[in-house]
């Protein structure tokens, strides 16, 4: 069990009494309202022992000033089991004769009023105790039940003692039971309210709602008035008001944030609750101005008294829960205090979990802006590139077409239109970069791959031919249809074998072929060109990406062949992959939704 109770700066530990319910105390009342009916005592009455070392009486019968005086008054327990070692045994009850009696009477309430010199041997003295204690079944003291003032005015004989004995001890049975489902019943309450915010805090995405959500079940589980948070901000001050019960909103007067950030973190570093009371003296690192403004905000909130719960993850305190207490409240019980603490951990815990959920979706959010935003200026920039290029290439052509151009001017147009060239390409490969992210879902239909390639090999026959590469289509002479956009088709088609082409030294092979697997459409490109390094494997579909190895930059390209291939494939539901050994070849293997 934590410390939950240990004594911080301003506060007293928390100490209260076991029992709370209503119920029981109505339970109780019953009993002993059955034992003045049959046992001819004029006062019985039920204490129960509080956690501070106090039996208080919780159900009484009698005349009207020991009830006033009696009820509720408080009593220490340890006198009482010295005083009870001098007593009599009559089995369940015990019998202090007054002159044995080494209570402090003040401290025991209510005494009979009556002659107290000279009571005669065998009548029944003011001062004479006869109680029963009750204990648990694990030894513990729960309570007492005790009679005073027989009706008779006698000390009952042993013929009465009898009697008394067996209705005493059903009685005492009875109070133990009442005593004993209070305590398992706190027990079961406080279980289900801190599992109750486990369940919700889990399934809540804002550190707000986390709060908000919990509110209820925590109130609920502790019988608590309201429920109070106050956030603390990361510079360790209070943040934004006071929230009770997640609703209305209070701005706290300045002593009292003061106190709430000096004490919060030190209660959370402690691991510890806290009771604050306007009638308890509050000590330590408040000044008095402090200390009157914690009072009277309480006090004007009409809070008898409220449970200080410091909430936080790890070594962060995020702020306080604070559980509050009218008049006529119970005290806070142990069990009370360390489930408070458990919540203000699963709490923290939440809240921690939610700020770091919190911080992803605003980090995606600003990766997809810049992302949106370097797509429109690629958009832009080759857009603005396009005309101007055009025109240029245009005039290249006219200039190139006059016979009277000079040498050195021909090689200059010459080179003019290399660089043109060069700079389209590029621009149009951004362009189509820039279409495949934003066009929505392809229209899609079934397309022959077996046809596709056959065609596009054909066309790239006579450039293969030329670098003194073989160029062959390995068909399966039946159509292999995938579901796609024809154009999208041929453009991974022309792009792999482009690539095929381009890489593959004089003597090589470029082989393509398609197949159906299951329900997809396959297409692998494969050659025994010059290789890609398992390092650049892993980068060859990234935009931009070139490789380092020289025979490859000796090609001219601008590294978005792939990239785009890549985008066009996954826009169909599709996956691309590669194989490839350095010196030895490439596989390139397009799988498509079959058609
Ligand atoms: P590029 O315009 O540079 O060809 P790609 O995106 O098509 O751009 O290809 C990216 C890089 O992948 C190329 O620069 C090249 O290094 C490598 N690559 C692509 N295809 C092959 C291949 N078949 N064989 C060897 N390397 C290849």
């Amino acid at each position: 069990m934590p410390e939950s109770h240990e004594s911080s700066d301003f506060v007293r530990p928390v100490r209260a009494s076991r029992w709370s319910d209503a119920q029981s105390r109505d339970a109780l009342q019953a009993i002993v309202e059955g034992v003045a009916e049959i046992s001819a005592f004029e006062v019985v009455g039920v204490s129960v022992v509080r956690e501070d070392g106090y039996l208080q009486i919780i159900a009484l019968v009698g005349p009207e000033e020991a009830r006033k005086e009696l009820l509720d008054s408080l009593a220490p327990v340890a006198p009482l089991l010295e005083q009870l070692e001098l007593a009599d045994d009559w089995g369940t009850l015990k019998y202090v004769p007054h002159d044995r009696l080494v209570l402090d009477l003040d401290q025991w309430g209510w005494v009979a009023a009556g002659d107290r010199e000279n009571v005669p041997p065998g009548r029944w003295h003011p001062e004479d105790l006869l109680v029963a204690p009750l204990y648990a079944d694990d030894g513990t003291l729960l309570g007492t039940l005790g009679v005073e003032l027989p009706r008779d005015g006698l000390v009952p004989g042993p013929e009465q003692r009898a009697a008394l004995d067996v209705h005493l001890r059903q009685a005492a049975r009875a109070a133990i039971t009442a005593l004993e489902r209070e305590r398992l019943a706190e027990r079961v309450r406080l279980a289900a309210a801190a599992a109750d915010v486990v369940r919700i805090a889990a399934g809540t995405h804002s550190p707000d709602e986390v709060l908000a959500e919990c509110g209820r079940a925590v109130t609920r589980g502790f019988r608590a008035e309201s429920l109070w948070v106050q956030r603390l901000g990361p510079d360790g001050r209070c943040q934004g008001p006071l929230l009770i019960d997640g609703g209305p909103a209070v701005r706290l007067p300045a002593g009292v944030r003061a106190l709430v950030a000096a004490q919060a973190p030190r209660a959370w570093e402690r691991q510890c609750v806290a009771v604050l009371a306007p009638e308890r003296p509050i000590h330590g690192t408040l000044g008095g101005d402090q200390h009157a403004e914690v009072i009277a905000f309480l006090a004007d909130l009409e809070v008898e008294s409220l449970l200080f719960v410091p909430v936080g993850a790890g070594r962060e305190c995020f702020g306080v829960m604070g559980l509050t207490r009218g008049r006529g409240g119970r005290e806070w019980s142990e069990e009370e205090s360390a489930t408070a603490l458990e919540i203000g951990r699963d709490l923290g815990r939440a809240i921690a979990n939610a700020r770091t959920l919190e911080r992803e979706h605003q980090l995606v959010e600003e990766l997809r802006a810049v992302a949106d935003y370097k797509e429109r200026l690629l958009a832009t920039v080759s857009h603005e590139m396009k005309n101007p290029l055009s025109a240029i290439l245009g005039y290249v052509e006219i200039l190139e077409a006059d016979p009277e151009l000079t040498e050195t001017a021909r090689a200059c147009v010459a080179a003019i239109e290399r660089g043109g060239s060069r700079l389209s390409e590029v621009v149009d490969d951004l362009l189509l970069l820039h279409e495949s992210a934003s066009t929505g879902a392809p229209v899609t239909e079934p397309v022959d791959l077996a046809h596709a390639v056959s065609d596009i090999v054909h066309l790239n026959d006579a450039v293969a031919t030329a670098r003194g590469l073989t160029l062959c289509a390995d068909l399966p002479g039946v159509p292999v249809l995938a579901l796609a956009e024809s154009r999208d088709v041929d453009h991974i088609v022309t792009n792999l074998v482009g690539n095929a082409v381009k890489y593959t030294p004089a003597g090589g092979t470029v082989t393509v072929a398609v197949a159906r697997v299951g329900d997809r459409a396959v297409l692998t490109c494969t050659d025994t060109g010059i290789g890609i390094s398992p390092e650049e494997q892993a980068h060859v579909f990234d935009e931009f990406f070139r490789s380092a190895d020289p025979s490859a930059v000796a090609q001219p390209g601008t590294g978005l062949g792939l990239a785009i291939v890549r985008r066009v494939v996954e826009r169909h539901g599709g996956r691309i992959e590669v194989e490839s050994e350095l010196g030895v070849g490439s596989t390139f293997r397009v799988f498509l939704p079959g058609g």
